[in-house]
Protein backbone atom coordinates (compact mmCIF):
# COMPACT_ATOMS: atom_id res chain seq x y z
CA UNK A 1 0.00 0.00 0.00
CA UNK A 2 1.19 3.52 -0.76
CA UNK A 3 0.10 6.85 1.13
CA UNK A 4 0.38 9.96 -0.87
CA UNK A 5 -0.16 13.61 -0.33
CA UNK A 6 -2.08 15.70 -2.57
CA UNK A 7 0.16 16.83 -4.30
CA UNK A 8 1.38 13.09 -4.97
CA UNK A 9 4.36 12.79 -2.75
CA UNK A 10 4.79 9.25 -1.29
CA UNK A 11 4.60 9.65 2.48
CA UNK A 12 4.87 5.79 2.82
CA UNK A 13 4.73 2.40 1.41
CA UNK A 14 3.73 -0.39 3.91
CA UNK A 15 2.23 -3.95 3.89
CA UNK A 16 -1.05 -3.10 5.31
CA UNK A 17 -1.96 -6.32 8.46
CA UNK A 18 -5.29 -5.61 7.88
CA UNK A 19 -6.70 -3.81 5.35
CA UNK A 20 -10.52 -3.51 6.72
CA UNK A 21 -9.85 -0.98 9.11
CA UNK A 22 -8.29 1.67 7.01
CA UNK A 23 -10.11 4.58 5.67
CA UNK A 24 -9.72 6.45 2.20
CA UNK A 25 -8.19 3.56 0.78
CA UNK A 26 -8.59 2.70 -2.92
CA UNK A 27 -8.04 -0.57 -4.11
CA UNK A 28 -6.54 -1.53 -7.77
CA UNK A 29 -6.27 -4.89 -8.82
CA UNK A 30 -3.06 -5.00 -10.95
CA UNK A 31 0.64 -3.99 -10.38
CA UNK A 32 0.67 -0.57 -8.88
CA UNK A 33 4.05 0.76 -10.48
CA UNK A 34 5.96 4.44 -10.44
CA UNK A 35 5.83 6.27 -13.25
CA UNK A 36 7.67 5.28 -16.28
CA UNK A 37 10.37 6.76 -18.35
CA UNK A 38 10.72 7.01 -22.14
CA UNK A 39 14.48 7.20 -21.98
CA UNK A 40 14.55 7.57 -25.60
CA UNK A 41 12.07 8.94 -27.99
CA UNK A 42 11.86 12.18 -30.67
CA UNK A 43 8.61 13.99 -29.99
CA UNK A 44 8.96 16.23 -32.97
CA UNK A 45 8.73 13.30 -35.49
CA UNK A 46 5.40 12.05 -34.52
CA UNK A 47 3.43 13.43 -37.48
CA UNK A 48 5.92 10.64 -39.58
CA UNK A 49 3.69 7.70 -37.99
CA UNK A 50 3.24 4.76 -40.58
CA UNK A 51 4.62 7.28 -43.62
CA UNK A 52 8.10 5.41 -43.60
CA UNK A 53 7.67 1.55 -44.66
CA UNK A 54 9.39 -0.93 -42.45
CA UNK A 55 11.77 -3.07 -42.77
CA UNK A 56 13.67 -0.99 -45.55
CA UNK A 57 17.21 -1.08 -43.22
CA UNK A 58 18.64 1.90 -42.27
CA UNK A 59 19.72 3.64 -45.40
CA UNK A 60 15.98 3.43 -46.99
CA UNK A 61 15.00 4.17 -42.99
CA UNK A 62 17.23 7.62 -43.56
CA UNK A 63 15.99 8.26 -46.98
CA UNK A 64 12.58 8.04 -45.51
CA UNK A 65 13.24 10.62 -43.40
CA UNK A 66 14.69 13.01 -45.54
CA UNK A 67 11.99 12.63 -48.44
CA UNK A 68 9.35 13.34 -46.00
CA UNK A 69 10.19 16.04 -43.48
CA UNK A 70 9.29 18.62 -45.26
CA UNK A 71 5.51 17.20 -46.80
CA UNK A 72 3.87 18.33 -43.60
CA UNK A 73 2.58 21.55 -42.03
CA UNK A 74 3.46 23.28 -38.57
CA UNK A 75 -0.36 22.38 -37.57
CA UNK A 76 0.17 18.76 -38.51
CA UNK A 77 3.38 18.96 -36.71
CA UNK A 78 1.80 20.46 -33.65
CA UNK A 79 -0.85 18.19 -33.78
CA UNK A 80 0.73 15.26 -33.54
CA UNK A 81 3.31 16.58 -30.73
CA UNK A 82 0.50 17.16 -28.53
CA UNK A 83 -1.43 14.55 -28.87
CA UNK A 84 1.38 12.11 -28.35
CA UNK A 85 2.39 13.81 -25.15
CA UNK A 86 -0.99 13.63 -23.81
CA UNK A 87 -1.39 10.07 -24.44
CA UNK A 88 2.36 9.39 -23.30
CA UNK A 89 0.75 11.12 -19.95
CA UNK A 90 -2.29 9.23 -19.89
CA UNK A 91 -0.77 5.81 -20.15
CA UNK A 92 1.80 6.44 -17.14
CA UNK A 93 4.94 7.56 -18.49
CA UNK A 94 6.29 10.37 -15.92
CA UNK A 95 9.99 11.64 -17.81
CA UNK A 96 10.98 11.24 -21.45
CA UNK A 97 14.61 11.56 -22.74
CA UNK A 98 13.44 13.57 -25.79
CA UNK A 99 15.64 13.93 -28.96
CA UNK A 100 15.31 17.28 -30.79
CA UNK A 101 16.71 18.80 -33.81
CA UNK A 102 14.67 21.97 -33.55
CA UNK A 103 12.14 24.20 -31.42
CA UNK A 104 8.85 22.62 -32.16
CA UNK A 105 8.20 19.74 -29.31
CA UNK A 106 9.14 23.08 -26.71
CA UNK A 107 5.97 24.71 -26.01
CA UNK A 108 3.90 21.32 -25.46
CA UNK A 109 6.92 19.98 -23.10
CA UNK A 110 6.37 23.34 -21.05
CA UNK A 111 2.66 23.03 -20.69
CA UNK A 112 2.61 19.26 -20.03
CA UNK A 113 2.86 17.63 -16.77
CA UNK A 114 5.48 15.07 -17.95
CA UNK A 115 9.29 15.67 -16.79
CA UNK A 116 11.64 16.15 -20.03
CA UNK A 117 15.66 16.54 -20.91
CA UNK A 118 15.81 17.18 -24.43
CA UNK A 119 18.65 16.26 -25.95
CA UNK A 120 19.81 19.03 -28.79
CA UNK A 121 21.56 17.24 -31.91
CA UNK A 122 24.35 17.68 -33.67
CA UNK A 123 25.09 16.36 -36.95
CA UNK A 124 27.77 16.80 -39.64
CA UNK A 125 30.04 15.54 -41.55
CA UNK A 126 31.13 18.14 -43.65
CA UNK A 127 29.75 20.76 -41.43
CA UNK A 128 31.59 23.62 -39.33
CA UNK A 129 31.33 25.30 -36.31
CA UNK A 130 28.35 27.09 -36.82
CA UNK A 131 26.17 23.62 -36.94
CA UNK A 132 27.27 23.35 -32.59
CA UNK A 133 26.39 27.05 -32.24
CA UNK A 134 22.98 26.62 -34.34
CA UNK A 135 22.97 23.65 -31.54
CA UNK A 136 23.38 25.40 -28.71
CA UNK A 137 20.87 27.97 -29.25
CA UNK A 138 18.20 25.83 -29.53
CA UNK A 139 19.70 24.40 -26.21
CA UNK A 140 19.32 27.81 -24.74
CA UNK A 141 15.90 28.17 -26.23
CA UNK A 142 15.04 25.59 -24.37
CA UNK A 143 16.66 26.88 -20.71
CA UNK A 144 14.92 29.87 -21.66
CA UNK A 145 11.57 28.19 -21.69
CA UNK A 146 12.00 26.16 -18.05
CA UNK A 147 13.27 23.34 -19.97
CA UNK A 148 16.20 20.51 -18.98
CA UNK A 149 18.55 20.48 -22.12
CA UNK A 150 21.99 19.83 -23.45
CA UNK A 151 23.67 19.22 -26.38
CA UNK A 152 24.75 16.02 -27.42
CA UNK A 153 26.44 14.28 -30.52
CA UNK A 154 23.54 12.29 -32.79
CA UNK A 155 25.87 9.57 -32.93
CA UNK A 156 29.37 8.15 -33.54
CA UNK A 157 29.14 7.73 -37.32
CA UNK A 158 27.60 11.50 -37.95
CA UNK A 159 30.06 13.73 -36.77
CA UNK A 160 33.11 15.21 -37.73
CA UNK A 161 36.08 15.44 -35.22
CA UNK A 162 35.63 18.76 -34.44
CA UNK A 163 31.84 18.42 -34.14
CA UNK A 164 31.71 15.41 -31.88
CA UNK A 165 34.21 17.16 -29.80
CA UNK A 166 32.23 20.19 -28.97
CA UNK A 167 29.61 17.88 -28.35
CA UNK A 168 30.75 16.29 -25.40
CA UNK A 169 32.87 19.64 -24.06
CA UNK A 170 31.33 21.12 -22.08
CA UNK A 171 32.29 20.23 -18.70
CA UNK A 172 28.71 20.23 -16.57
CA UNK A 173 27.24 17.14 -15.35
CA UNK A 174 24.02 16.82 -17.29
CA UNK A 175 24.02 14.06 -20.05
CA UNK A 176 24.42 13.30 -23.14
CA UNK A 177 22.49 10.74 -25.40
CA UNK A 178 24.30 9.05 -28.41
CA UNK A 179 22.59 6.87 -31.04
CA UNK A 180 24.92 3.85 -30.79
CA UNK A 181 25.91 0.46 -32.61
CA UNK A 182 22.11 0.61 -34.19
CA UNK A 183 22.91 -0.95 -37.46
CA UNK A 184 26.15 -3.25 -38.91
CA UNK A 185 27.05 -0.30 -41.39
CA UNK A 186 27.82 1.81 -38.42
CA UNK A 187 31.00 -0.75 -37.18
CA UNK A 188 31.98 -1.33 -40.63
CA UNK A 189 32.17 2.42 -41.07
CA UNK A 190 35.27 2.73 -39.25
CA UNK A 191 36.86 -0.49 -40.77
CA UNK A 192 36.21 1.56 -44.06
CA UNK A 193 33.67 -1.26 -45.80
CA UNK A 194 30.07 -1.57 -46.03
CA UNK A 195 26.85 0.19 -46.97
CA UNK A 196 27.46 3.52 -44.54
CA UNK A 197 31.15 3.97 -46.30
CA UNK A 198 29.51 3.75 -49.97
CA UNK A 199 26.71 6.11 -49.33
CA UNK A 200 28.92 8.45 -47.57
CA UNK A 201 31.75 7.96 -50.45
CA UNK A 202 29.34 8.91 -53.13
CA UNK A 203 27.83 11.70 -51.23
CA UNK A 204 30.84 13.39 -50.75
CA UNK A 205 30.75 12.93 -46.67
CA UNK A 206 34.39 13.38 -45.17
CA UNK A 207 35.18 10.37 -42.97
CA UNK A 208 38.42 11.23 -41.63
CA UNK A 209 37.70 10.59 -38.30
CA UNK A 210 37.19 6.33 -38.81
CA UNK A 211 41.65 6.02 -39.30
CA UNK A 212 41.70 7.68 -35.81
CA UNK A 213 39.47 4.92 -34.08
CA UNK A 214 39.16 1.10 -34.47
CA UNK A 215 35.53 1.18 -33.81
CA UNK A 216 32.32 3.04 -32.85
CA UNK A 217 33.31 2.06 -29.22
CA UNK A 218 36.63 3.47 -29.05
CA UNK A 219 35.55 6.73 -30.09
CA UNK A 220 33.25 6.97 -27.72
CA UNK A 221 35.84 5.89 -24.59
CA UNK A 222 38.62 8.26 -26.42
CA UNK A 223 36.11 11.56 -26.48
CA UNK A 224 33.58 11.38 -23.87
CA UNK A 225 34.88 12.31 -20.50
CA UNK A 226 34.26 9.37 -18.18
CA UNK A 227 32.65 11.45 -15.32
CA UNK A 228 30.03 11.93 -17.96
CA UNK A 229 26.47 10.86 -17.91
CA UNK A 230 25.71 8.95 -21.14
CA UNK A 231 23.07 7.54 -22.56
CA UNK A 232 24.13 5.01 -25.37
CA UNK A 233 20.65 4.35 -27.30
CA UNK A 234 19.81 1.04 -29.21
CA UNK A 235 23.13 -1.00 -29.00
CA UNK A 236 21.62 -3.49 -31.71
CA UNK A 237 25.03 -4.44 -32.60
CA UNK A 238 26.83 -4.92 -29.43
CA UNK A 239 28.90 -7.70 -27.72
CA UNK A 240 31.08 -8.30 -24.91
CA UNK A 241 34.11 -6.63 -25.94
CA UNK A 242 32.52 -3.37 -26.47
CA UNK A 243 30.24 -3.79 -23.20
CA UNK A 244 33.62 -4.52 -20.96
CA UNK A 245 35.76 -1.67 -22.11
CA UNK A 246 32.47 1.04 -22.05
CA UNK A 247 32.04 -0.40 -18.69
CA UNK A 248 35.50 -0.22 -17.37
CA UNK A 249 35.63 3.69 -18.54
CA UNK A 250 32.47 4.71 -17.62
CA UNK A 251 31.59 2.74 -14.66
CA UNK A 252 27.77 3.86 -13.61
CA UNK A 253 27.51 6.88 -15.38
CA UNK A 254 27.03 4.67 -18.48
CA UNK A 255 22.98 3.71 -19.37
CA UNK A 256 22.26 1.28 -22.35
CA UNK A 257 18.83 2.15 -23.57
CA UNK A 258 17.02 -0.32 -25.80
CA UNK A 259 14.28 0.50 -28.16
CA UNK A 260 13.52 -2.99 -29.86
CA UNK A 261 9.93 -1.86 -31.46
CA UNK A 262 12.05 0.61 -33.37
CA UNK A 263 15.06 -1.70 -34.13
CA UNK A 264 12.38 -4.51 -35.62
CA UNK A 265 10.56 -1.82 -37.67
CA UNK A 266 14.28 -0.57 -39.05
CA UNK A 267 16.82 -3.61 -39.60
CA UNK A 268 14.55 -6.32 -38.11
CA UNK A 269 17.13 -7.06 -35.15
CA UNK A 270 16.75 -7.77 -31.87
CA UNK A 271 19.45 -5.91 -29.29
CA UNK A 272 21.33 -8.54 -26.60
CA UNK A 273 19.20 -7.66 -23.46
CA UNK A 274 20.13 -10.94 -21.92
CA UNK A 275 24.18 -9.84 -22.44
CA UNK A 276 23.38 -6.68 -20.74
CA UNK A 277 21.84 -8.06 -18.11
CA UNK A 278 24.28 -10.56 -17.30
CA UNK A 279 26.80 -7.58 -17.68
CA UNK A 280 24.65 -5.87 -14.70
CA UNK A 281 24.98 -2.65 -16.02
CA UNK A 282 22.12 0.01 -15.86
CA UNK A 283 19.55 -0.72 -18.59
CA UNK A 284 16.30 1.99 -19.43
CA UNK A 285 13.75 1.78 -22.16
CA UNK A 286 12.95 3.91 -24.84
CA UNK A 287 10.31 3.77 -27.65
CA UNK A 288 12.31 5.85 -30.30
CA UNK A 289 9.79 7.60 -32.58
CA UNK A 290 6.35 7.09 -34.58
CA UNK A 291 8.78 7.73 -37.84
CA UNK A 292 9.68 3.55 -36.64
CA UNK A 293 7.85 2.52 -34.22
CA UNK A 294 3.54 1.63 -33.80
CA UNK A 295 3.37 3.58 -30.74
CA UNK A 296 4.84 5.46 -27.55
CA UNK A 297 3.78 3.02 -25.31
CA UNK A 298 6.47 1.56 -22.84
CA UNK A 299 4.69 -1.60 -21.79
CA UNK A 300 4.32 -2.85 -25.34
CA UNK A 301 7.97 -1.89 -25.82
CA UNK A 302 8.36 -4.19 -22.71
CA UNK A 303 6.25 -7.01 -24.20
CA UNK A 304 9.37 -7.77 -26.61
CA UNK A 305 11.65 -8.62 -23.96
CA UNK A 306 10.28 -12.19 -23.72
CA UNK A 307 12.09 -14.22 -20.78
CA UNK A 308 13.80 -11.60 -18.80
CA UNK A 309 11.75 -11.20 -15.39
CA UNK A 310 8.93 -8.48 -15.15
CA UNK A 311 10.66 -7.36 -11.76
CA UNK A 312 13.54 -6.64 -13.80
CA UNK A 313 11.67 -5.28 -16.81
CA UNK A 314 9.76 -2.81 -14.78
CA UNK A 315 12.98 -1.54 -13.01
CA UNK A 316 14.29 -0.41 -16.37
CA UNK A 317 11.40 1.20 -17.76
CA UNK A 318 10.81 3.35 -14.03
CA UNK A 319 14.37 3.89 -11.98
CA UNK A 320 16.86 2.46 -14.81
CA UNK A 321 15.63 5.63 -16.92
CA UNK A 322 15.41 8.52 -13.94
CA UNK A 323 18.56 7.40 -12.99
CA UNK A 324 20.47 7.65 -16.63
CA UNK A 325 18.55 11.32 -16.70
CA UNK A 326 19.35 11.91 -13.34
CA UNK A 327 15.94 12.36 -12.52
CA UNK A 328 16.06 9.62 -9.40
CA UNK A 329 15.81 12.26 -6.64
CA UNK A 330 12.10 12.60 -7.35
CA UNK A 331 11.35 10.04 -9.92
CA UNK A 332 11.18 6.77 -10.87
CA UNK A 333 10.16 4.83 -7.19
CA UNK A 334 8.14 4.72 -4.49
CA UNK A 335 10.37 6.40 -1.36
CA UNK A 336 9.56 8.18 1.03
CA UNK A 337 9.31 11.95 -0.51
CA UNK A 338 9.29 11.50 -3.92
CA UNK A 339 6.73 12.28 -6.28
CA UNK A 340 6.53 9.69 -8.86
CA UNK A 341 3.38 9.26 -10.27
CA UNK A 342 1.33 6.05 -9.67
CA UNK A 343 0.47 3.66 -12.47
CA UNK A 344 -1.51 0.93 -12.32
CA UNK A 345 -0.39 -2.41 -14.25
CA UNK A 346 -3.01 -4.65 -15.78
CA UNK A 347 -3.04 -8.11 -17.60
CA UNK A 348 -0.24 -9.53 -15.57
CA UNK A 349 -0.18 -13.63 -16.09
CA UNK A 350 0.43 -14.43 -12.15
CA UNK A 351 1.28 -17.61 -11.95
CA UNK A 352 4.07 -16.84 -14.28
CA UNK A 353 4.74 -13.54 -13.43
CA UNK A 354 4.16 -12.29 -17.42
CA UNK A 355 3.38 -9.85 -19.37
CA UNK A 356 0.56 -10.90 -21.23
CA UNK A 357 -0.20 -9.86 -24.83
CA UNK A 358 -3.24 -8.21 -23.42
CA UNK A 359 -0.89 -6.11 -20.97
CA UNK A 360 -1.72 -2.45 -20.52
CA UNK A 361 -0.78 0.90 -18.33
CA UNK A 362 -2.74 3.76 -16.94
CA UNK A 363 -2.10 6.48 -14.66
CA UNK A 364 -4.41 7.17 -11.19
CA UNK A 365 -1.80 9.98 -10.13
ZN1 LIG B 1 16.46 7.82 -31.97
Amino acid sequence: MITIDREGTVIDVLAPTDLNFLQQVEFYNGILIPGMVNAHTHLELSYLKGVIPEGGGFAGFAKGLRENRSRFSRDEIEHAIDYNAARMWADGVQAVGDICNGNSTFPVKTRSPLTSHSFVELFGLNAGIREAERAEMIREEAVGAGLRATVTPHATYSLNEEGFRFGVGDDDNSPLSIHFMESPGETELFEDRGEMKRWYDDAGFRTDFTPLYNSPAERVVALVPSTRKVLLVHNTMIGQDEISVLKDHFGDNVTFVLCPRSNRYITGMAPPAELLRKNKVRVAVGTDSLASNHSLSMIDELKTFGSIPLEELLRWATIGGAEALGLQDTLGSFEKGKRPGVVLLEGVDWSELALTPEAETRRIV
